[in-house]
């Protein structure tokens, strides 16, 4: 299967070659400055002779924002604003222009409603602590040949990598890889080269393409799986909290930038942010290393996984529970199995989002009217059932999907303890209208005890 995948490698950089990682990168934001002066000056001028009353015609033609047109109108114009052009790659530029390009497009189609979610502003000028970055599309760029410790850049030449590169080399080597681009950034103290890479990824099947499992995301456990597996949080930015506490404190007590009285911020206090910046890189990469060892053990290990549409981003908004749930990092979460599931062609099924899978008793499908976050272990009120709040509901996901194992437990434990008294249909009527839309299938729900036991036997035999 052909996919599109980005490869990252931290570089070493000699101390010339940095100064021209910056120079690229400082080339881009001119690029992309400059392109949004025309394009800005161009609508200004457009806005205020309509209000003249100039139309048709007689208006000054406007400027097409094509990445096309703006790399046309660039080379025409950088010998005269920028005579020191010749000192970075053509690529720089183009690089800038074309994400200007983008940024133009995405407002556009948001101001004309064929953008979904948030509104999209209209571009800004990039100041100078904006990240660093530049794109390469075309020219010599990619892997060193021969050697797995370096990176091909054009106008920069070989830089060496921090780690190796033989994962990509590999593939590369072996004609399965096809770098399309290379983009460089510096991210917390470090220099990265990212390559846009499509390639033939041919994952191991699922290894038991039969199971369904429920996976409820939460705070208090990263993850609890209905085979009964909790995931802790590694809680990497609680950990973290107190060195980043006391940086805090230690940059306080230093010069730091002061817009009023011109203050350049002191060495000693570059210094203390360069320090936080690195503690909160380590944060961002010990979770998203856990992140990805949980996705792919996930993907590769079940057939089909059941995952909550959680409105991430809403949830962020509350500002009690924010840091906590960026510090688990349930987007990203989602956001890795679900691609990754398409490599191991493991499915992902997403519950509704208003599907009440801690509410619901996974033993009899009754549904509470209310549950406090408190309550970590769930009653039913209906059947008697008790069950860890989280792992009832990664049962109640589970349940979502019809149950392909069933063949696995004997029919006859169907129907033998906890059956609820009279038409378990009838429990519907607990449930608050106009919330509950997704619900576990009458199927699915018809024999919970069975699934139950179907779950036992999996996690019991593993
Ligand atoms: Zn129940």
């Amino acid at each position: 299967m052909i996919v599109l995948q980005a490869f990252r490698f931290a570089l070493d950089p000699t101390t010339a070659q940095e100064g021209g990682l910056r120079s690229h990168c400082g080339a881009q934001r001119y690029a992309y400055n400059w392109g949004l002066a025309l394009i800005k000056a161009n609508l200004d001028q457009r806005r205020a002779e309509a209000s003249y009353g100039i139309a048709g015609v007689d208006l000054t033609p406007p400027v097409a924002w094509s990445p096309y047109s703006l790399r046309r109108d660039w080379n025409q114009a950088k010998e005269a604003v920028a005579p020191w052009w010749s000192e970075n790659s053509k690529e720089a530029y183009s690089s800038g222009l074309a994400n200007l390009a983008t940024a133009l497009k995405n407002w556009n189609a948001s101001k004309t409603g064929k953008r979904k979610g948030t509104r999209v502003r209209f571009p800004t000028f990039k100041g100078k602590r904006t990240a660093l970055s530049c794109r390469f599309t075309t020219g010599a760029f990619g892997l060193a040949e021969g050697d797995r410790r370096h990176v091909k850049l054009p106008r920069i030449g070989l830089v060496r990598t921090h780690e190796s590169t033989r994962k990509l080399a590999r593939h590369v080597d072996r004609g399965t890889a096809r770098i399309r681009s290379a983009t460089v950034t510096y991210r917390g103290g470090r220099w990265f080269c990212s390559f846009s890479v499509e390639i033939d990824r041919r994952d191991p099947a699922p290894g038991r393409p039969d199971s369904v499992v429920g996976v409820d995301l939460g705070i208090k456990s990263l993850a609890v799986l209905s085979t009964g597996e909790v995931i802790a949080n590694p809680r990497h930015l609680d950990v973290a909290l107190r060195d980043l506490r006391r940086l805090g404190r230690q940059a306080a007590r230093r010069i730091g930038p002061d817009r009023r009285t011109r203050q350049a911020p002191s060495g000693r206090w570059r210094k203390t942010q360069a320090r936080i910046a690195r503690l909160h890189t380590a944060v961002a990469n010990a979770r998203r290393d856990g992140l990805h060892k949980l996705s792919t053990r996930l993907v590769r290990t079940h057939g089909v996984i059941v995952l909550e549409d959680l409105h991430v981003a809403g949830m962020i908004r509350n500002r009690r529970l924010a840091r906590h749930i960026a510090g688990v990092g349930m987007g990203e979460l989602r956001r890795q199995i679900t691609y990754k599931s398409g490599w191991a062609s493991s499915r992902v099924h997403l519950a509704d989002r208003w599907y009440p899978s801690s509410k619901t008793c996974s033993a009899c499908g009754a549904v509470k009217a209310k549950l406090r976050l408190s309550e970590r272990t769930f009653h039913c009120d209906q059947c008697g059932y008790a069950l860890d709040r989280d792992l009832n509901a990664a049962r109640n996901l589970a349940a979502l999907v019809d149950e392909v194992t069933v063949g696995m437990s004997s029919p006859s434990c169907g129907a033998t303890q906890n059956e609820p008294d009279g038409n378990p249909r009838k429990t519907r009527t607990t449930r608050a209208p106009g919330t509950a839309t997704g619900r576990p299938s009458h199927k699915a729900r018809s024999t919970p005890h069975r699934e139950m036991a179907a779950h036992d036997t999996v996690s019991t035999a593993s």
